[in-house]
């Protein structure tokens, strides 16, 4: 609740604490702003009548900001006049109220709008369980295929025109229908969990680890040169890695393709894909754990 007239402050907390509101009292625009953007606040009784900033500015500013804007307010004021109605709705209130008003009918607005408060909190919290969803592989947790090939576009344009170098590693697990057939397929999703690990573990944070399908990954090396001897390491940490689940285990292997594109010859992620998933089957034909590099050159 924001007024610089402590007995209305006063009054309204009792009356409002009575019906199990939490109030935070704020005297001025700035208390009030300051507030807003640290406490989690359900809905604002703003005054307009305020020293310095005024209810319609602090009004415009908590609608402005990300964070603040979706907290519900209601401009309480003396001002009746359609006109200032009008301004306090322009500046994004969601409801006004004049004084004096009817304490009951006060409550039951703030009522209605924590309803909506409430179901628009929930929807956001939908939204991005949602979002986090639609670029994440279910099994293993890291990215999926779509996330993956999205960035690989993203960051295609970006290392082009930063001039920044850019690599692939195309990941595949060696004879995994055997450890499949002979350990049962929940060892074997075990064993693309466990590796989804090792990849992410070896890798640095700015590495986009993805399952790319099946028993196939994928990674996005940014801004370093260096995508061969990441994937060496991974191919090592998984080699001496141990896979124990549910009393059995198993030797674990897998072969990478590498493509790394140095800044001046990035230009098609496309292309990249390509040339790692051409290594990706060098390195499967010629013996398998093992790492083949190519050099997008121009
Ligand atoms: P290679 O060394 O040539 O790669 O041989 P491979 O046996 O690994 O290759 P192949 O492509 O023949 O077999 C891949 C297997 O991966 C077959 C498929 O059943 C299994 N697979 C794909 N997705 C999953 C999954 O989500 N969980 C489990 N457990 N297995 C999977
Ligand atoms: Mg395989
Ligand atoms: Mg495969």
């Amino acid at each position: 609740m924001v007024d610089d007239n402590a007995d209305n402050v006063d009054l309204l907390t009792q009356y409002l604490s009575g019906l199990g509101y939490e109030v935070i009292p704020a005297f001025d625009g700035a208390e009030a702003l300051l507030i807003a953007a640290r406490e989690t606040v359900d809905l604002i009784l703003l005054d307009v009548m305020l020293p310095q900033l005024s209810g319609f500015d602090v009004c415009r500013r908590l609608k402005a900001q990300e964070g603040t804007n979706y907290i519900p307010v209601v401009l309480v004021t003396v001002r009746d006049d359609t006109r200032s109605k009008l301004e306090g709705f322009a500046a994004g209130a969601d409801d006004y109220i004049t004084k004096p008003f009817d304490i009951e009918e006060l409550s039951a607005r703030v009522k209605s709008l924590l309803r909506i408060k409430l179901l628009q909190d929930q929807l956001r919290e939908a939204n991005s369980r949602l979002e986090k969803m639609s670029v994440t592989d279910g099994l293993t947790g890291i990215y999926n295929h779509r996330h993956f090939i999205e960035r690989l576009e993203i960051e295609t344009r970006r290392a082009e025109r930063y001039g920044r170098p850019l690599a692939v590693i195309m990941l595949d697990v060696d004879h995994f229908k055997e450890i499949n057939d002979e350990r049962g397929h929940l060892f074997g999703d075990y064993v693309l969990r466990r590796l989804a690990e090792i990849f992410q573990a070896v890798g640095r944070a700015s590495d986009l680890v993805a399952r790319y399908g099946g028993e196939e990954f994928a990674i996005l090396v940014t801004d370093t040169a260096g995508a061969a001897t990441l994937a060496e390491r991974i191919r090592q940490a998984v080699e001496t890695g141990e896979f124990n689940f549910e009393k059995q285990r198993a030797d674990v292997r897998v072969s990478a393709g590498v493509c790394q594109a140095l800044a001046s010859s990035v230009h098609e992620g496309n292309e990249i894909l390509r040339l790692a998933d051409e290594a990706l089957y060098e390195a499967k034909q010629s013996g398998r754990n093992r790492v083949v590099v190519k050099s997008k050159k121009e």
